[in-house]
Order: structure tokens, then sequence, then C-alpha cells
């Protein structure tokens, strides 16, 4: 609309990036015709108290070289700099503030847009940009609880994007790299050879 760019955003934790993120990312941004996909590992991660996260640098750079050959993939430093736990509105007004030229569409699963929209203020997130809620094998999401709320808001605000199929969790990742099972062609190779090099995932005792 009126030459301004779109500009999708991919929020994670990546621990660690895998295809199904890569997917949903390169479908979305076919599918509303984006410029460019900005791929935000989080900082101190939301919701996710119960483990240890890995270092938000180690995040980052897989993030990096995941996303390194696809010139529309960028990723941004702005929730690993803020150093906190990580709010979606909080991402998506600093983004809003370094692209003021740009539309964003906020691109999750299925299952955290539903606990996104449980846990934070709809109102606010729906002026900063679109979202976009693609399918995820195991999630069923059921939007028809925002219908009246939605009413209000322009058509496009929430959107479901069917994409192709792909049942792989960071959780399982990370899961196999501790048992010393493949994690070839779940996660891109870069990111499978970052792993091995930096001993991520390996219990603490057998790490050397
Ligand atoms: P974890 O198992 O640690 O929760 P994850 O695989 O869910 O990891 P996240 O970093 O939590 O990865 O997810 C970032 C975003 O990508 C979320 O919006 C999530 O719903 C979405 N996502 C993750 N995996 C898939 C997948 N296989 N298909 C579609 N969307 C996905
Ligand atoms: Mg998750």
């Amino acid at each position: 609309m009126n030459g301004r760019r779109k500009l999708g955003v991919m929020g994670g934790t990546f621990d660690p990036i895998h295809h199904g993120h890569l997917v949903a990312a390169s479908e979305v941004a076919n599918r509303f015709d984006l410029d460019e996909v900005i791929f935000v590992p989080t900082g101190q991660p939301w919701q996710k108290g119960d483990r240890a996260v890995s270092a938000a640098e180690d995040r980052y750079l897989m993030t990096v070289i995941a996303t390194a050959s696809n010139p529309r993939f960028t990723v941004s430093r702005v929730d690993v700099d803020r150093g906190k736990e990580t709010y979606t509105v909080d991402t998506l007004r600093d983004l809003a503030e370094q692209h003021p030229d740009a539309d964003l569409y906020f691109i999750t699963g299925a299952d955290a847009l539903a606990s996104i929209l449980t846990w934070q203020d709809w109102s606010e997130l729906f002026e900063l940009a679109k979202f976009v809620g693609v399918t995820r094998p195991g999630y069923e999401l059921n939007i028809d609880h925002l219908a009246d709320f939605l009413r209000d808001y322009p058509e496009g605000t929430v959107t479901m994007v069917e994409i192709p199929a792909l049942a792989i969790s960071s959780s399982e990742c990370r899961r196999r790299a501790g048992e010393g099972r493949p994690v070839w062609y779940l996660v891109p190779d870069g990111v499978v050879q970052y792993i091995s090099k930096r001993h991520l995932y390996v219990p603490q005792d057998s790490a050397s």
C-alpha cells in the first residue's frame, strides 16, 4: 500500500533456530509480498522460566548463520540488547521506531499467538502491527473468542495462514543434541556445526 515497505517480524527464542521457523517466514513473506523478514531472538525469555535458555549471543549467532543466505532475511538485536524479558509490544515499538516508513507483520506460530493474545494488551499490539498466525503441527488455534474484539479493527488485523507442516521444535532439537542424536536436516547445516562447536545442549559434565 502507498509505497510503504512491508516488513515481517519473526520473534522467537531460537534455541536453536530450525527449518520450521525458516519455512514459516519464507511462506508468509511470499504470501504477503514482504520486502524483508526480520528475525528477532528474545532477550531473557518470555514464559520459559522453567528451563535454562542458551546465552542470547549463541541464539543470536545461530539466527544469523541460519538466515545468512537469504537476501530478504535479516536479524535484529533489539530484544537481545534490551536485556530483560521480552514482551512483543516492546519489540514492535522498537522496530516501528527504527522503520517509520514500513508496515510491520508479526509472524507467529499458532501456539505463540495464543499465548501473546492471552497475556498482552491486544489493542496496543494491533496498532503496531498486523498479526499473521501460521499453522503448526500439534497445535490448534481458535481465534473465535477474538471475533467481537476484531470487529472494531480493519480486516487483516489477524490472519491465519496455512503453511507446509514441519513437526520440528527447538525442544526436540535440544533433546536430540543432548542425547547425541542427529539434528541434521532439522536445522541448517551451519547451525548443526555451531551447536557441536559450542557444545550446546550437552549435559554439563559430558561437555569437553
Ligand atoms: P521451543 O520448543 O523451545 O518452545 P519452538 O520450536 O517453539 O521452541 P520458538 O523459538 O519458541 O521455537 O518459536 C518462535 C516462533 O516460531 C513461535 O511463533 C512459534 O510458534 C513458531 N514456530 C516454531 N516452530 C514452528 C513450526 N514447526 N511450524 C510453525 N511455526 C513454528
Ligand atoms: Mg516455542
